[in-house]
């Protein structure tokens, strides 16, 4: 039976329309290659919108993390801290640079790096006599993290810090954008993400130089020469220009996009908010979440049913949802690492699951993801 209903995805692309017009002009003017003008008006567009002055777009969200790092002048050695709930996209650079992660849990206000843990982490850090290099908090699930804590925890010893808003763009944080404040800003334009190349990313900061240093390892680090001339070792992560162009025309639309996103969360809140067992990702105060995706917490002694029940169901009746990110101080590859606190992100793993949350989803479709749901109470 479950063949007689479309598949319902978890967030597939949704293009606004102009993309194509944007990649005509690529074509027209025969620029199927990366660079180009599409990619330069690309980052002049995205700087002006997220209020960041500079930026480099990229292949990918990883790559522009690598090339932050990198910049930064993390090495062989170092630690880098960073959240325990995060898509694992966030800390392999860390590993790509030859350094450690050091893993902090979340807090319950937002999901996202516990300040205070953080402040504990880097004390005892201190008294071990090994700062960390860099601190690259999460804006999971589109809320941004309490920056201006953090970046208070690390400024005490002159620590950067990362803003991985690969989730987040769109969101806000005390009024200013996502990623706005750190001294780095990743994003990403994956196929799932709040807006979409098909696949890209963007690395943004306040400081010119280390923008244009990133901008000369994405492009295999040629030095200023007629011929090709390398002294250091750079990668060929840059965004093409076709797909700058998707961006630009999906750049258009962003902030219809976040209101869907959040309209899509507040349908199924209203559905589901008093049913016992179930929570809602709560939103800050000091801040407006793009929703990315709308995510419950299950209690299954409370609901009748535990998270993997009701995904299963839910996959039977061919709607596509996913679990909790699982932390990365649960995964097998960084066992060993350091992790300060940990059981409430094992706890969102545990009983979390991510609903559907696509722009383009209809009414209809957000009511059958309710009824299976439903379905699975106990009786
Ligand atoms: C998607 C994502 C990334 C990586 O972005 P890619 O463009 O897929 O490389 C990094 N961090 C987080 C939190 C993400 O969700």
């Amino acid at each position: 039976m479950a063949e007689l209903y479309k598949r319902i995805f978890l967030s597939p692309p949704h293009m606004g329309g102009e993309e194509i017009k944007y990649i005509q002009e690529a074509f027209e003017s025969n620029y199927i290659a990366p660079l180009g003008p599409q990619v330069d008006a690309f980052e002049r567009e995205f700087t002006a919108m997220v209020k960041i002055p500079y930026a480099v777009a990229l292949s990918s969200g990883t790559a522009a993390m690598h090339l932050a790092l990198r910049s930064l002048g993390v090495g062989h050695g170092d630690e880098v801290i960073a959240s325990s709930l995060t898509f694992i996209g966030s800390v392999t650079p860390v590993i790509f640079q030859g350094a450690t992660p050091v893993f902090i849990d979340s807090d319950r206000v937002s999901w996202n790096m516990d300040s205070a843990l953080l402040a504990e982490e880097i004390e005892s850090c201190k008294k071990r006599g090994k700062l960390p290099k860099a601190v690259v908090p999460t804006d999971i699930y589109g809320q941004c993290a309490d920056l201006d804590q953090i970046l208070n925890v690390c400024s005490v010893y002159n620590i950067p810090v990362v803003s991985d808003s690969a989730e987040a763009l769109g969101a806000s944080y005390k009024g200013r954008n996502a990623g706005v404040g750190a001294r780095a800003a990743v994003y990403s334009f994956n196929g799932n993400k709040i807006i979409t190349t098909s696949g890209g990313g963007l690395l943004a900061s306040d400081d010119e130089k280390l923008i244009t240093y990133a901008r000369f390892l994405s492009q295999q680090a040629r030095d200023a020469a007629p011929h090709y001339e390398h002294s250091q070792i750079g990668y060929n992560y840059r965004m093409s220009n076709i797909v700058a162009a998707i961006g630009r025309g999906q750049l258009k639309v962003i902030d219809d996009r976040v209101k869907t996103r959040r309209r899509i969360f507040t349908y199924y809140q209203k559905a589901l908010g008093n049913v016992p067992g179930i929570e809602f990702m709560p939103e800050a105060s000091y801040g407006c979440s793009n929703r990315w995706l709308t995510v419950i917490l299950i209690t299954p002694e409370v609901f009748g049913a535990d998270r993997e029940e009701v995904r299963i169901e839910l996959e039977k009746k061919n709607v596509e949802s996913r679990p909790v990110w699982k932390p990365m101080h649960m995964q097998p590859v960084f066992k060993g690492c350091r992790v300060r606190g940990g059981a409430v992100s094992e706890d969102l793993f545990c009983r979390g699951l991510c609903l559907p949350s696509g722009t383009a989803m209809t009414t209809d479709d957000i009511d059958r993801v309710i009824n299976v749901i439903m379905e699975c109470r106990r009786k």
